[in-house]
C-alpha cells in the first residue's frame, strides 16, 4: 500500500471493502459500468436485470441496513435530478439550494446518519446516467443561466467518498465551468480530493466537510476519515483554489464537549484563515424518532447519541433541549470571536428559536452570505419547473 498514490489506495479500500457489485444488464455498456468491471474482480460482479433482494421492502432492519453499505448496484435513474434541499420546510430556517442525487447510501458508517430511517434500499445505489442530470442543468440554465445557483451532491449519498471509483467530480467540475455563475459543492466526510485535484476550475466550486473532534469521529463516525486527514485534504483543496467550508454539525454532547469542541476550533484557526473559509455552520445532534430503536440495534448503548436525552422539536426531529443547544452554540461561537471577528459561522437545521437564543441572524441577512441563501432563486427555479410541467401537459 506504501507505494500506491493516495488516489489509488482509496480505489483499493473500496475495491475491497464491497463483497458484490451488481449491474443492471440495461446499463452494461455505459461508462460508468464499464470502469466498475475493469477495477473489480470478476468473481464480484454480477449482471441483473432487477434490484437485487427483491423480497426486501420497507424499512430495512439493522442488519440489512448495515449490507447494504457492502453491495453496490449500478443502475440508471429514472426520474427528475433535481429537488429542493429538506432544511426548507416550515419551522426551519436554513440554506435553499439544490440537490443532485447521483446515488443512495454510503459507504461509511456514522451512528447517527438519518439515512438509517430515510432510506429502503438494500443495496447502495449509483446511477450511471450523471448526463441526464448535467442535461437538466442545461436546461435550468436557459432560465437561470445568470443568476447565482448553488448545486449540493451530498443528500443521500456522501459527495466524495465514492469519487474516486466514479470519477463524477470531473463531469461535475467541467459542466460548472462553463457556469461560473453557479457553485457547485461537495459536502463529505472522507478525504478522496486527489482525484480531481488537477482538474482546471473556475474558482465555483466548495468542496466542504463535516467535521468533529477527533474523539467524536472515534466514537461516532465509523469508517470516515480522521479529523487530521479531513483538515489535510482540505488544505490540498485550498492550494490548488477550491473553495473550503466545514460544518461543524452534527456536535454531539459528552462529558468533555467543551475542552473537545475548543480544541477543535483552536486546530481550525491555527490552521486557515477567516477570509479563505466562505462560511461554517453549526448544527447539533437530531434525528427522527423512528430512528432511534435502529441506532441503539445497530451500535448499543455505549453510543453518546443512544444516551443523550432528546426532546421532540416541531419539525418531529429528536433535538437536545433548547437550553443545552443554545448553550453549546454560544460556546463555540464565543470561542471563535476569541480567535477573530470575521469567522463567519452561522447555524443551520436550526430553530428559529434558537438563531433568536443566539443572537445569530439568518445567513440570508448576512450581506457576505445572501447570496447563497436567495430562496428567489429556488422560487424562480419551481416557477420554472411548474411552466414546463404545464407546457408538458399542453
Ligand atoms: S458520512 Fe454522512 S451519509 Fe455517510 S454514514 Fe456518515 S452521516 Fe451518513
Amino acid at each position: 500500500m506504501k507505494n500506491l498514490s493516495k488516489q489509488q489506495q482509496d480505489l483499493s479500500r473500496l475495491i475491497d471493502q464491497f463483497e458484490r457489485v451488481s449491474i443492471d444488464e440495461v446499463i452494461r455498456k455505459s461508462p460508468l459500468a464499464q470502469r466498475l468491471i475493469e477495477l473489480f474482480p470478476s468473481e464480484k460482479i454480477e449482471f441483473v436485470t432487477s434490484r437485487p433482494y427483491p423480497e426486501v421492502s420497507g424499512e430495512l432492519s439493522a442488519g440489512e441496513f448495515a449490507r447494504s453499505k457492502r453491495h453496490l448496484f449500478l443502475t440508471e435513474f429514472r426520474g427528475q435530478f433535481f429537488k429542493r434541499c429538506p432544511g426548507a420546510k416550515p419551522g426551519l430556517t436554513c440554506c435553499n439550494y439544490f440537490v443532485l442525487n447521483w446515488g443512495q447510501q454510503c459507504d461509511m458508517n456514522c451512528s447517527y446518519c438519518y439515512l438509517q430511517s430515510f432510506l429502503n434500499s438494500p443495496v447502495l445505489v449509483i446511477y450511471s446516467n450523471l448526463d441526464q442530470a448535467l442535461d437538466e442543468l442545461r436546461l435550468l440554465a436557459k432560465s437561470m443561466g445568470h443568476q447565482s445557483l448553488r448545486v449540493g451532491t451530498g443528500e443521500l449519498v456522501d459527495s466524495l467518498s465514492l469519487d474516486p471509483l466514479t470519477l463524477f467530480s470531473h463531469q461535475l467540475i467541467e459542466f460548472f465551468q462553463d457556469h461560473p455563475q453557479w457553485t457547485l459543492e461537495f459536502k463529505t466526510k472522507s478525504d478522496s480530493v486527489e482525484q480531481f485535484l488537477e482538474q482546471d476550475h473556475r474558482g465555483n466550486v466548495i468542496v466542504s466537510w463535516s467535521i468533529n473532534p477527533q474523539k467524536v469521529i472515534e466514537q461516532e463516525e465509523h469508517g470516515t476519515a480522521s479529523l487530521e486527514k479531513r483538515l489535510k485534504a482540505a488544505e490540498l483543496c485550498l492550494d490548488k483554489g477550491f473553495q473550503v467550508a466545514f460544518h461543524m454539525d452534527p456536535m454531539i454532547w459528552h462529558e468533555d464537549w467543551r475542552e473537545n469542541y475548543s480544541a477543535l476550533v483552536d486546530e481550525l484557526t491555527s490552521r486557515f484563515r477567516p477570509e479563505s473559509i466562505p462560511y461554517l455552520s453549526l448544527g447539533a445532534l437530531r434525528f427522527q424518532p423512528e430512528q432511534r430503536h435502529m441506532m441503539r440495534e445497530r451500535f448499543g448503548l455505549k453510543s453518546w447519541v443512544n444516551q443523550a436525552e432528546m426532546f421532540t422539536g416541531k419539525d418531529g426531529k429528536l433535538r437536545y433541549p433548547l437550553e443545552l443547544r443554545q448553550e453549546m452554540f454560544n460556546f463555540v461561537l464565543g470561542r471563535f470571536k476569541e480567535h477573530s471577528p470575521h469567522w463567519k459561522v452561522f447555524l443551520c437545521m436550526e430553530s428559529p428559536e434558537t438563531w433568536l437564543a443566539t443572537h445569530q441572524r439568518a445567513p440570508q441577512k448576512i450581506d457576505s452570505l445572501a447570496p447563497l441563501f436567495d430562496h428567489k432563486v429556488t422560487r424562480s427555479h419551481r416557477q420554472s419547473q411548474e411552466l414546463r410541467a404545464k407546457e408538458r401537459a399542453t
